[in-house]
This record gives structure tokens, sequence and C-alpha cells, in this order.
């Protein structure tokens, strides 16, 4: 383990006195061999308890090259899954991101000998991440994710189900966030989707660990992980992250209850049955499942098409 501030203490698992670590959250104070199995554990019993997959099952697993998504990688290899890497370079130049992230996903399918298919955004835009997102009018993650999402969900005609790493940090910030916002993210919320015509099936298994577990499980195996983060991120979403993360250092087990206080509503509060009756159409240009006439994807084309027209006039 790279980390240079190593802690000894009596693990609560093996009893042993070994390198650890305490877990807050689970008031846990645990060895680095026992976190191993009590992190592939809690990954194996999400994928079971929302049926996500099974071994024989053709999975695409979303690699950015953070650890979040490194860590998802390797515990799904480990527990003997078929998985397929797939990393979206989207071109950021500052702090040579991108180039960086896609290094250590290369790295990452080496070390591990797994398959491993790379996207480039240049290949899908002729402007990059930040003024399609001026264009668009909208945040660059939102941007960013929506352009994932939609390539993602295009390029896996021969698998089962995507995979992501989103944490529980993740989904309970977007949580707050739609509660805030009453932006209806949330009746659509939850660790799996099915597949829904042109809509492949999703699934988050690190859907109930927490960040800090992700960064630990990538330190105590040494896996190659950019360790900066996107240095576009901002406005809302480092917001709402932030805050998880405040109520989770004051308040150790709030987020988890939180989610899965959620989780266990959901029925109760009409949601399942909502989500269901969202209907949702053909894209007009590309089959795409959406809302509107065209697909998010598609009018970001547009409108990239447009702005590149007035440009040349
Ligand atoms: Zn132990
Ligand atoms: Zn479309």
């Amino acid at each position: 383990m790279k980390n240079s501030s190593r802690v000894f203490l009596r693990c609560r698992i093996c009893q042993e006195l070994k390198e650890g670590i305490k877990l807050k959250s689970y008031n846990l104070k645990i060895c680095h061999d026992c976190f191993l199995t009590f992190f592939r554990r809690r990954v194996q019993n999400t994928v079971a308890k929302f049926r996500m997959f099974k071994k024989d099952d053709n999975i695409l697993v979303a690699v950015s090259g953070g650890k979040d998504s490194v860590a998802l990688a390797k515990v799904l290899k480990d527990l003997g899954y078929r998985i397929t890497l797939f990393h979206v370079n989207c071109r950021i130049t500052e702090d040579n991101y991108s180039e960086i992230s896609q290094k250590k996903v290369e790295e990452l399918a080496e070390r591990e000998d797994l398959p491993l298919k790379i996207y480039s955004f240049e290949k899908e835009f002729p402007v990059d991440i930040k003024l399609a997102a001026k264009i668009s009018r909208r945040e660059i993650c939102a941007v960013c994710g929506m352009i994932k999402r939609y390539i993602l969900n295009r390029e896996t005609k021969d698998f089962d189900v995507i995979c992501t790493g989103h944490t529980l940090n993740d989904e309970a910030a977007n949580l707050l966030s739609s509660f805030i916002f009453w932006n209806d993210f949330f009746v659509r919320q939850y660790p799996v989707l099915e597949e829904k015509g042109s809509l492949k099936k999703r699934a988050k298994p690190l859907t109930f660990t927490f960040e800090q577990e992700t960064k630990l499980f990538c330190e105590i195996l040494a896996l190659p992980y950019n360790p900066n983060p996107c240095p576009l991120v901002g406005g809302s979403y480092l917001f709402f992250k932030k805050i998880v993360n405040e109520i989770e250092s004051e308040m150790p087990s709030a987020i988890i209850n939180f989610y899965k206080g959620f989780l266990k509503r959901k029925k109760s509060l009409g949601l399942i049955k909502r989500a269901e009756e969202i209907k949702l159409e053909p894209c007009e240009r590309c089959g795409y499942l959406t809302v509107a006439k065209l697909c998010n994807f598609c009018r970001l084309h547009e409108k990239i098409q447009k702005y590149l027209g007035t440009l040349h006039q």
C-alpha cells in the first residue's frame, strides 16, 4: 500500500493486531485482509439482492479511470464475472486529465488481462466538451454524463448489462439534489434498471459502497487509477457531493440510512408505478428512447451544427 500513514489496530473480524483502518460509517475497525473480503462480499450481496447479472452474462463495465470504476472492474473480476472494460475519452486537456485516465485504464486492462474498448469523443463531435456544454447551455457534467450514457448504450449490442461505478456517495448526492430541485430523477433512481426497448439493462453494484472504501480497495491492491478528479467538475454536482460527505462525517451511517430508507419507501410512495408510466418514444433521428421528439444526444448534434453554421457565415 502506497499510503505513508500506516495504522495498526486490533481487527474486529479476525481479532489480530494488523495494519488496518477504522470505517467510520460502520463504526468498524478492520484489517486490510478482512477489508478486501468485506468489500467483495458487499458487492456480491448487492448484485444478488437486485438480480443485477449472472455468472454467464456478458458484462460491460464503464471505466473512467477513477478509483470507483477501477475498483468496480477489479472486484467483478475477482468475483468471477465475465467483464469487458469500456472507456470513453472525453478529450479533456486540463491537467492532462483524459490522457492520464486512459493510460490508467490501459494499465488496468493489461494487468488484469481484461478486454478493453476505447471510444473517443472527437469521433462524435467536432467541438470539445466545454464548447458543447456552452452551446447547449447546460452544466459540463450533465452534458458529459448524457453523452457517455448514450454512447455506452449504442456500443453495447453484444452485452447483457452495463455496469457503472456509482457509489453510495454519488447516489445519495443525486437523490438529495433531485429532492431539492424536484427534477423527478428520484422516480427512476434504483440500483438496477431493467432493459426497456433500445435501452440496455444498467446496474450499479457499488450502490452500497462508500467512496472511502473504493479508494482503500484500490490502494491496498495498488491498482492503477487517476487520483485527480476531473478538472472540469463543478456546479451543483460537486456541491451535493460535498454536503453528503459532511453529513457522513458528522453523522456516520446517516447517508446509508437515507439511501436505504428511500429504496424501502419507493413502492409506498407510488414511485415504482410512476417510473413505469413515464412514456418513452423512439427518437425521430436515432431511435433511442426519449421523452421528447429528439433525444438529448441528437439535439446536441443539431445545436452544434447550427452553432458551427453561424460561425462560418
Ligand atoms: Zn482482520
Ligand atoms: Zn437521437
